[in-house]
């Protein structure tokens, strides 16, 4: 099924996963999503390293797994930076073969160990040319808080409209702590002409460290509530995890009562995470 078509009779809970880094311990993904499939998922995707990680050859079957073995869908994801048009030819290839029929099209990070090819420049090229060749349904990722390259939110909102254009009809969110840019994005963005779903990207936090460094790199605002919950119990494990989900759970319930299209876990791959706030937000996701 093409994900794009949910959001036209619910509210949307989608998982985020990526393949274990030690090849070796590949097999403890599949309890992960064994545990995911009992919180009834809408779709779960599985991440690809843009900087030609050796776990990216994971994706495939990965993906392939959630949705032949397991009957949940899935979204494979695919950064073309480092990756020429035959490579990608073959992975989109590939992914019809096993019956995928979601892509979330990315542009990917830059590496500096990682020499980008000159293929596809931006998301939208790898979208249109994918839009063009192929009849996946095709996703695409956005930023509240803006991309960290771009220099003003209203050019990457225009840079975002662009990849609509050329074929996106689904956006998901980078993660945010703070629910008033989502609201200010899903304002401009509306504005700007994008009328595709957006779903809401959250993280629970359980790592002071972990986070710090991902929102250093994803040039995202850690607010003052949020750092003082951090400061507070960061040398105490279990009170900073529990901590976390209550921070994402306050997120998600402030944003389905203001209309979301629908939310976006990123699980880590820690299905009990998952699991306490699925707990916590079900019945209203259907009400
Ligand atoms: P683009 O849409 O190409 O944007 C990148 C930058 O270029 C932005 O600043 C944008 O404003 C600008 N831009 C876009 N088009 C134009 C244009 N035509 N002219 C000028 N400027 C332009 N990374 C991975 O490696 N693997 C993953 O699995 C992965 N999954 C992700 C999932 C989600 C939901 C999100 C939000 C991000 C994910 N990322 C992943 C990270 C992503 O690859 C990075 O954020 C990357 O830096 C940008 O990717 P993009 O597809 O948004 O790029």
């Amino acid at each position: 099924m093409k994900t794009c078509e949910l959001f036209k009779i619910k509210k949307v809970l989608s998982f985020e996963i990526f393949p274990p880094r030690r090849t070796d311990s590949v097999s403890t993904i599949y309890n992960t999503i064994e545990e995911l499939k009992g919180l009834n998922p809408d779709f779960i995707s599985v991440t690809y390293g843009a900087g030609g990680s050796e776990s990216n050859t994971e994706t495939l079957k990965i993906a392939s797994d959630i949705k032949n073995k397991y009957g949940i869908e899935s979204v494979a994801h695919l950064p073309c930076i480092s990756l020429n048009k035959t490579q990608v030819i073959e992975i989109l290839n590939n992914l019809r073969e096993a019956g995928i029929e979601n892509i979330l099209a990315l542009r990917g990070d830059v590496n500096p160990n990682c020499k980008p090819q000159n293929d596809f420049k931006h998301a939208s090229d790898l979208i249109s040319f994918i839009k063009e060749n192929w009849d996946f349904n095709i996703i695409a990722a956005c930023y509240p808080e803006g991309h960290v390259e771009c220099p003003t939110i209203i050019e990457d909102i225009r840079n975002l409209k662009c990849k609509v254009d050329a074929g996106a009809s689904q956006l998901i969110t980078q993660l945010f702590f703070d629910n008033n840019y989502f609201y200010s994005f899903r304002e401009r963005a509306a504005i700007a002409g994008i009328r595709v779903p957006i779903e809401a990207g959250i993280m629970p936090v359980i790592n002071k460290k972990q986070v710090e460094r991902i929102a250093a790199l994803c040039g995202v605002k850690l607010p003052k509530k949020f750092l003082s919950i951090m400061e507070k119990y960061e040398n105490n494990p279990e009170a900073m995890r529990d901590a976390g989900i209550a921070y994402a759970v306050d997120q998600i319930v402030d944003l389905i009562a203001q209309g979301v299209d629908g939310i976006h876990l990123y699980t880590m791959n820690n299905p009990y995470i998952a699991r306490r706030i699925y707990e916590a937000i079900y019945t209203l996701l259907a009400a």
